[in-house]
């Protein structure tokens, strides 16, 4: 089993699609392992998106982030990190597949829904940067 690090981003809890979403990872096999409502502070987004500090997009991407309460989750599964981007799909909506999460409730490639870690260290960090050991199911 492997888990990965997931967000219902601020745009998609403030439309409220955090069931919806709650609900394709229920049903895409994913166990909940940890979920708590976070609004982050600007500091807390820069933190946990510092890998991206020099791209363009980092200001904006960080006041969204901060911009309402977002929902973070460890999921476990077979092959979690992989499976939970497949479903949610390319980074861009508009370039996302058909049936993936950010296609249909991402509104544009900063606004996109959900977030996934990259790879087990990156999941084992971005789990680390929410969650103590003893909060995890
Ligand atoms: N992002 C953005 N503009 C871009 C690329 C990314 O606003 O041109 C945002 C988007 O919210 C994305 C996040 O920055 O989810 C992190 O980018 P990354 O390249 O890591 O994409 P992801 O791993 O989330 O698919
Ligand atoms: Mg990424």
């Amino acid at each position: 089993m492997e888990r990965t690090l997931a967000i219902i981003k601020p745009d998609a809890v403030a439309s409220r699609l955090a069931g919806a979403i709650l609900q394709r990872m229920e049903a895409g096999g994913f166990e909940l392992r940890g979920m708590r409502l976070v609004h982050l502070t600007r500091a807390e987004a820069e933190g946990f998106y510092a890998v991206h500090r020099e791209r363009p997009f980092f200001d904006s991407l960080t006041a969204f982030m901060s911009s309402g309460p977002a929902i973070v989750l460890t999921l476990e599964a077979d092959d979690a990190i992989r499976r939970w981007r497949e479903l949610m799909g390319a980074t861009d909506p508009g370039k996302a597949a058909p049936g993936t999460l950010r296609r249909e409730f991402g509104t544009s490639i900063e606004r996109n829904a959900t977030h996934g870690s990259d790879a087990p260290e990156t999941a084992a960090a971005e789990i680390g940067y929410f969650f103590r050991g003893v909060e995890l199911g």
